[in-house]
């Protein structure tokens, strides 16, 4: 190998996809599941200035959105000239546009009038399914060679005290040890750390949690980034639902609704959140701290692309004829055609083509071709109307599933599946994964406790 990645998030899956669609031979190891550290996030903002290149490659993953940030008129030309700066163009239709109190209130009537007393700057940023992303990410750096195997957690490097020579590794699902020699290694743990690990370990920034709740918990189109004494709260519509996530110390699901309620008219309560994601989020860190040997990690969504770039030139310095980076321009898996699920196989629910659509991209039409090979499989999930029987196949035979939480919690973005549904994936999944019954029902009574 050329290179060894660890870590299966997005930054790790960024890198993985720029080694291989350079031409070098990667490994890709993730302990758990892709994106099952903080890239699990169901709903992020990647903000306007990043939001074009991102959307260039994964229109259908990064979804333009609205979004008020309340401020006075004079922080429209500082917005402004940052955007420019970042786009190196005049602004045009990306560009930031102050909205006075009235306007701003008209397009979030949900917030407390006091949120928007001096007016907002109004930008276009996107909203991303994190994990979907880094999925997308993977799967495209498996189709440029790259070696990707989830459940392979790395426990220490080869080579100790001189050059990076590789990885050891264990097999999670059989406890077997192997090892990956490489030129080099890229660590992109997230908060974790690795024995051993020349440094003095991750700094975190603290916690950052995300509560979905329902669509009309919020009255309003636009998302809104608001700061308040406690922390900046981050209000996104998404799929028929709001998304509330903050970052920082001392969050938590309490410390949000107590945020939520500084700024909402009608403060969300305990019992409407759909689903809480929580994480440790890492400090920004990027270097090489032995030869051979890079670590990255804390790298927001926005700069994680040049960042991953940026990590291959290091690990790979002193290669002859290094070719440059090529992802600011690639197509990621789903990104092409995405008007091609056309004509849907009939008697699909209401909505079905837009779901696909945003979920898979023109993968949808893989969805849909399970679909016409067994009609069965365009029901929905029982209790779960955006989900389709075909949805949960197409997880564990194309997207790298290998039990009902990475189905569900990651792929289905089911953050509290019904009992119902959850017996009907897993008797869906048993098939492709040669589950027993006993493996089924220990998979849905593993999913259920720690979903709620
Ligand atoms: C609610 C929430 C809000 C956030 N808000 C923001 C924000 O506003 N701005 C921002 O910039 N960022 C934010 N973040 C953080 C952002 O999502 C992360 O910084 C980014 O996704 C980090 O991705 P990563 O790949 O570096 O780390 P992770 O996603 O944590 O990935 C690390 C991966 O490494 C794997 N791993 C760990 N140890 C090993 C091992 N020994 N062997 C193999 N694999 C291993 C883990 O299983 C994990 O999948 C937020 C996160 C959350 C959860």
């Amino acid at each position: 190998m050329d290179l060894v990645v660890a870590g299966g998030g997005v930054t790790g899956a960024a890198v993985a996809l720029d080694a291989a669609s350079r031409g070098f031979a990667v490994a890709l190891l993730e302990a758990a599941d892709w994106a099952s550290g903080a890239s699990g996030r169901p709903v992020a903002l990647v903000p306007a200035g990043a939001a074009g290149p991102l959307r260039a490659v994964a229109p259908h993953l990064a979804r333009p959105v609205p979004v008020l940030r309340p401020s006075g008129r004079a922080a429209l030309g500082a917005a402004a000239g940052a955007l420019a700066g970042l786009l190196g163009v005049g602004g045009g239709a990306a560009a930031p546009r102050w909205l006075p109190p009235r306007a701003a209130a008209a397009a979030l009537p949900g917030l407390r009038p006091e949120v928007l007393a001096a007016g907002a700057v109004r930008t276009r940023d996107a909203r991303v399914d994190e994990a979907r992303l880094a999925l997308a990410l993977v799967r495209t750096a498996a189709g440029y060679g790259a070696r990707v195997l989830t459940r392979a957690r790395v426990t220490g490097l080869l080579g100790p005290g001189g050059p990076v020579l590789g990885v050891g590794a264990t097999d999670r699902t059989d406890g077997s040890a192997f090892r990956v020699r490489a030129r080099a290694v890229v660590l992109a743990l997230g908060a974790a750390d690795l024995p051993g690990l020349p440094g003095p370990g991750a700094r975190t920034t603290g916690a950052a949690s995300l509560a979905l709740l329902p669509g009309g918990a919020v009255p309003g189109r636009s998302a809104a980034v608001v700061g308040t004494p406690g922390g900046e709260l981050s209000l996104v519509p998404a799929d028929g639902r709001w998304a509330l996530a903050t970052t920082g110390a001392g969050t938590g699901l309490a410390g949000l609704l107590d945020l939520a309620a500084l700024v909402l008219r009608r403060p969300p309560a305990e019992e409407e959140v759909l689903g809480v994601h929580a994480s440790t989020v890492a400090a920004r860190e990027r270097g090489t701290p032995a030869p051979g040997l890079v670590l990255l990690r804390g790298i927001p969504l926005a700069e994680v692309r040049g960042a991953a770039a940026e990590a291959v030139d290091d690990a790979t310095a002193g290669l002859p004829g290094v070719p440059p980076s090529r992802t600011a321009h690639l197509p990621l898996v789903g990104a092409r055609g995405v008007d091609a699920v056309h004509p849907l196989p009939p008697g699909l629910p209401a909505g079905t083509s837009e779901r696909l659509r945003a979920r898979h991209g023109d993968g949808a039409v893989e969805v849909l071709d399970l679909v016409r090979d067994d009609p069965t499989l365009g029901r929905p999930l029982p209790g779960a109307p955006g989900v389709l029987a075909a949805e949960v196949v197409h997880a564990v035979t194309a997207e790298g599933a290998l039990d009902l939480r990475d189905v569900l919690l990651r792929r289905a973005r089911m953050p509290r599946p019904t009992a119902a549904a959850a017996r009907a994936a897993a008797a869906l999944a048993a098939g492709p994964l040669g589950w027993d019954d006993g493996r089924v029902a220990r998979e849905v009574a593993a999913t259920l406790p720690a979903s709620r």
